[in-house]
């Protein structure tokens, strides 16, 4: 069994990149994705992990591009973490979220709300810092009753305390994962926002942009949904991938390695990603 998408401390999840690879060695999980947003800080602790436990540590990250009217993201698998290009276009995106997380914060305030940017800071446990840490932040306050009622009501796009941070456009992420040698996969295709015949074409505008596959085994796919990809994954020649979206007790529901419980990706998934390549 594999997971080829998960998230640590360095961005969103709330395992570090050492527990993380713990706890897969524990479930009895062969390899596993380590793919956070925008940042590959977590790699290098989950790879001696990996290599102290005997779990094979594939090194990815998630990039969310521009699109519209739902939202894109890739993920870049087996990508060399040392490479410049990768390495600058992360820098990018860093200085995005650094200008943009006060300025969250300061409408927080003006909105009634003293949440400061250090305790955002330690919520985070050191990593990279997003609307997440804040939602949590507001949830610790008492000013929410959960982080989906922080999201709904000030952090989503288009909410009052909302503000829109650099993206990188589908050729800028595919130039940077290609540039690294890695392989770019389309994430979670259902938050597309895209239906029909609109999605196939969608897909085909992909397989031409560079895209080498999608996600076919997500935590909330069901066997229709499946069945419909693999479908169209065979017909344009993409490779499947597949995993869980992992972020622990920030989405304590989905767990390692089988999601809500039915997941189980065979460790040829990945095999056939590394003849690709
Ligand atoms: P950021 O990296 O600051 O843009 O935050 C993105 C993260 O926030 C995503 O990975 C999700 O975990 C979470 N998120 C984004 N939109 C929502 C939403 N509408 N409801 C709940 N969580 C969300
Ligand atoms: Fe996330
Ligand atoms: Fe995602
Ligand atoms: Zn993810």
């Amino acid at each position: 069994m594999i997971d080829l998408h998960t998230h640590t401390s360095a961005s969103d999840g709330t395992y570090s990149p050492a527990s993380l690879v713990t706890l897969a060695k524990e479930h009895g999980i062969e390899a596993i994705a380590v793919t956070d947003h925008d940042t590959i800080e977590g790699l290098a602790e989950a790879r001696e992990t990996g290599e102290r436990l005997g779990v094979e540590v594939i090194p990815g990250m998630e990039l969310s591009v521009e699109h519209g009217p739902g939202s894109m993201h890739i993920l870049g698998l087996l990508i060399n973490p040392e490479d410049k290009g990768l390495n600058d276009t992360l820098s990018k995106l860093q200085e995005s979220r650094s200008s943009r997380n006060p300025k969250i914060i300061e409408k927080l305030n003006r909105l009634g709300m003293p949440i400061t940017m250090e305790e955002v800071e330690k919520i985070s446990g050191g990593g990279q810092v997003g609307r997440p840490h804040i939602a949590a932040a507001l949830l610790k306050n008492g000013h929410v009753s959960n982080i989906q009622e922080a999201f709904d009501k000030y952090l989503k796009k288009g909410a009052t305390a909302y503000f829109e941070r650099y993206r990188l456009s589908r050729e800028e992420a595919a130039d940077a994962i290609h540039g690294a040698g890695g392989l770019l996969i389309l994430a979670h295709p259902g938050t597309l926002g895209v239906n029909g015949s609109n999605f196939d074409n969608l897909l085909s505008e992909l397989k031409e942009t560079g895209f080498d596959g999608i996600e076919v085994f997500y935590n909330n796919h069901s066997q229709v949904e499946e069945d419909r990809l693999m479908k169209i994954a065979d017909k344009l020649g993409f490779i499947i991938s597949g995993g869980t979206d992992f972020h622990g007790e920030n989405k304590p529901s989905i767990k390692l390695g089988v999601g809500y419980g039915n997941m189980a990706i065979p460790y040829e998934v990945l095999q056939e990603m590394k003849q690709r390549i």
